[in-house]
């Protein structure tokens, strides 16, 4: 089965850490066909940015389930956390699995797709690198036309939550104008419901099953969740360097 991989870091030497990651994944046996993208660096929006990230993606065949992979690039993961272990906060090594073939999975412990990739950018432009053909099964969009969608999106969200969330819209959308020029939060009741690429987010505790597009923060950090999700999907995201 093809996996899709990301790589995240902004602690130590990463590119030496992403390296190591990926001859980490070529010696393991049951994994094959190691392919990784380009470094990419994430400028963080906001204004607690710290260090700018630095992201790849790779593609790999494995004969392993998709929770042993996780578990594989858990342990990497913790091979690598190893510098500065009291210091909280940044990390020197993120490992998501992304795609698993078209496989979806629901557990407490593994989603897949990764139900945060479709709108982050140091995700889907890695990954649109290695992997342009690879299909989201719950989307059936490939990334590239994911890639598309995102750049294009006019970013009309439409956000389900109680009342006194919605009667805080306007503000929000001022707080955000500056920093995510374009972007409108609506109500879902006043949201153009025949656009399949509606971005929905809710923040109703029991609300339908997420289908394609749709996000599902909690409403006690309404606003830092719309923040994060804005940030990943407009924040740019460069091409810094070849690192293998
Ligand atoms: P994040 O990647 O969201 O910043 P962590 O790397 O600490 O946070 O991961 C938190 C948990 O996410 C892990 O314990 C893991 O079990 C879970 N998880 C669920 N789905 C995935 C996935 N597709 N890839 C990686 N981790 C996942
Ligand atoms: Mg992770």
């Amino acid at each position: 089965m093809q996996a899709c991989i990301s790589l995240g870091g902004n602690m130590g030497d990463v590119a030496d850490t992403f390296r190591k990651t990926l001859r980490q994944l070529k010696n393991t046996t049951g994994v094959a066909h190691v392919e990784a993208s380009r470094l990419y660096q994430s400028v963080p929006v906001g204004t607690d940015a710290g260090r700018p990230f630095l992201n790849a993606a790779a593609t790999l065949d494995t004969s392993l389930t998709p929770i042993e992979l996780l578990r594989l690039l858990q342990q990497i993961e913790n091979s690598h956390q190893r510098i500065r272990e009291t210091h909280w906060g940044p990390r020197t090594l993120d490992l998501d699995l992304i795609l698993f073939g078209d496989q979806t999975v629901a557990t407490p412990e593994l989603t897949i797709p990764h139900p945060h990739c479709w709108y982050r950018r140091f995700v889907v432009d890695p990954l649109a690198e290695v992997a342009p053909e690879a299909r989201h099964p719950e989307f059936e969009l490939s990334v590239s036309q994911l890639k598309d969608v995102l750049y294009t999106n006019d970013f009309h969200i439409a956000v389900r939550g109680p009342d006194d969330l919605l009667i805080r819209l306007p503000e929000l959308n001022r707080n955000f104008s500056s920093e995510f020029p374009g972007v409108l939060l609506l109500p879902f009741s006043e949201a153009n419901s025949e656009n399949s690429r509606q971005i929905v987010v809710s923040f109703l505790a029991a609300d339908e099953t997420p289908r394609p597009f749709r996000l599902r923060g909690r409403v006690d950090t309404a606003e830092q969740f719309l923040r994060d999700v804005l940030s990943a999907a407009r924040g740019q995201v460069t091409q810094v360097a070849n690192f293998t």
